[in-house]
Formats: C-alpha cells, structure tokens, sequence
C-alpha cells in the first residue's frame, strides 16, 4: 500500500478538544451552545445518527435536545416545532433528521429554519451562499471533507477536482468548496459517460455515489488525494465507495471508511453549532 491515510478520528479528536476549549470559554460568557435535533418517526439508522449527534455535544459540554415527532406527525405539527425551537434562546442549532416519513414536505420544513440555526446548512439561503462565495453555514460532510483534502498540505490551487455524486447534501456543496479554494471541477453522476476517462484526470477525487466499492485503483491517478464519502452496509459491515485495497495502491492520500469522513461529519456539527452560538455574543 502506497497511500498515506487521512485518519478521521484522529482529526476528530484534535478538533473536539479545540471546540471544547471554546465551548468552556462561551460558558465563562455565560452561553452554553445548544443543538436540538428533530427526529421524527422511528427509522433504526436515523435513531443510531442521532444518538451520536447527543453524545458528541455532551463529549463538548454542549447542551443538547432532541426532540421525538411520531411516524404521523403532520407538517403543521412539524413546522410549529421548528418554530418553537427558533425562538428558544438556548438552542443555537437545529436539524432537523433526514430522511423525513414520506408524508412530509422537507423542503418545506427546512425553510422554516433560521438561517442563522440551520447548522446542516442546507436552508436555501446558506445554499445559495456557498454557491456565491459568500459568507454561511457549510454543510457538515463536504466541510469535514475539505478540511481533510487541506491536511495534506497540499495546495489545492489549479488542482483538477473530480465530485463523483450532485446530491444537495455532498456532492453539489463539495463541488462549491472546492471551486472556492480554485480547483477546476468536474461533478459526475449518474449520466455521466465514460466516468472513468474524468476520475482519471482526478487530483482530487470524491466519491459521494452509495455503491460499494464503485471506484477502483485503475479508475484513480497516481499520487491522487481519493476521498470516499460513501457509507455502504455490505454483510453487516460498512463499506465505502472506493475498493480501498486497489486505490491505495495507486493513491497518494486516502480516507479509511470506516474511520475517515463520517468520523468527520458530527465533528463539523459540532463546529458549526460552536459557531453559531458564537456568533450571538
Ligand atoms: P444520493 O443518493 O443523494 O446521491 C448519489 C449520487 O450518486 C447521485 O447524485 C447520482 O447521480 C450519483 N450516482 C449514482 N450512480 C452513479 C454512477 N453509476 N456513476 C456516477 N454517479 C452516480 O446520496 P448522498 O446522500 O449524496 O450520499 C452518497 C453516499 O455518501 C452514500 O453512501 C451515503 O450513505 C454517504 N454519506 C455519507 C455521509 C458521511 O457522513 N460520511 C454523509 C452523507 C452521505
């Protein structure tokens, strides 16, 4: 194996002591940064998310609430409990568990949100912030992605960046990140043609896809930075979307899964919620 590992639990850790620092010192101020998350009905890996998301800010000394909506909850319902939360002075982040029992509007429920609490930062306004460079709140994965592309040292300027996956919630925000520290971006899906021909100009690469194992060592540049956002339950185990033996044989720089970006993702809740509650003082 050739590849250097970009260990998500490692930076997780390093930066879980720095948000704690700055939780301590909010609290001498007399803040302590509040997260509420939305649950609604009874999805067995949504439950598992946000436990962790409660057991990540209490790791912090963050206040946190979660909130449990039935299978039924109606929109109305939904909406009125957002509100509540956007007018609760302790609570500096709101997220609401995705997906939503089907009957639900998401979009709809998102809006409600203040922009200023949406801490996935997927609230149009923050959207559409990222997209026009302008200062907002970074959705947790690509943010926790990035932040693992830049310790590499690398600089990522005029790097060729390949986003494999235009989801709302990775792909298409990844894209944006990376075009802001002037990567050329290519984003693929699944229309793409000859999706090997892009992958293989990568110098950084992402995969955001859901299919384990989709890329290989031969769909990957020698000495690329190779970032694998899936998240694949295969047999019981968890795998991601990049055949981790093949790539790192030809990769520079590879995140394990598990172990690499979602180690990352509550982290950057975490950072994001900090942020918010700093941002009130
Ligand atoms: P999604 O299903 O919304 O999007 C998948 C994308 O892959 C689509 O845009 C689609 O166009 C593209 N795609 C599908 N088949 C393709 C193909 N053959 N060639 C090229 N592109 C193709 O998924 P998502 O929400 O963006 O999540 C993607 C993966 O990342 C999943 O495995 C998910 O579990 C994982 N994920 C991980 C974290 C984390 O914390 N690490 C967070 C969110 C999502």
């Amino acid at each position: 194996m050739a590849a250097r590992i970009l260990d998500g639990k490692q930076f997780s850790a390093s930066l879980r002591e720095d948000i704690a620092r700055r939780v301590s010192a909010l609290k001498e101020k007399g803040v302590t940064p509040g997260l509420a998350v939305i649950l609604a009905g009874t999805d067995p890996a949504s439950e598992i998310y946000v436990r962790n998301k409660g057991n990540g800010c209490r790791e912090v000394g963050m206040h946190s609430e979660t909130i449990l909506l039935p299978e039924d909850v109606s929109q109305d319902a939904l909406e009125a409990e957002i509100e509540r939360l956007n007018q609760d002075r302790r609570i500096h982040g709101i997220l609401v568990q995705l997906p939503l029992p089907k009957h639900l509007n998401e979009e709809a429920a998102l809006a409600k949100i203040l922009p200023e609490k949406d801490v996935d930062g997927f609230h149009l306004l923050n959207a559409g912030r990222l997209m026009t460079g302008a200062p907002g709140v970074i959705p947790c994965t690509p943010r926790g992605a990035l932040y693992m592309i830049q310790q590499t040292g690398r600089s990522l300027s005029g790097l060729e960046a390949v986003v494999i996956g235009r989801s709302n919630i990775v792909g298409k925000p990844m894209a944006a990140l990376l075009l802001r520290e002037n990567c050329t971006v290519t984003l693929c899906h699944s229309r793409t043609r000859n999706l090997a021909e892009h992958t293989r100009r990568a110098d950084i690469l992402v995969a955001a896809v859901g299919k384990a194992g989709f890329i290989t060592g031969d769909m990957i540049k020698p000495g690329a930075i190779v970032i694998d956002v899936g998240i694949n339950r295969v047999d019981g185990k968890v795998r991601g979307d990049v055949d981790f033996e093949s790539a790192a044989a030809v990769a520079d720089w590879i995140t394990p899964v598990p172990g690499g970006v979602g180690k990352m993702t509550i982290t950057m809740l975490l950072q994001n919620t900090l942020e918010a509650a700093e941002r009130t003082v």
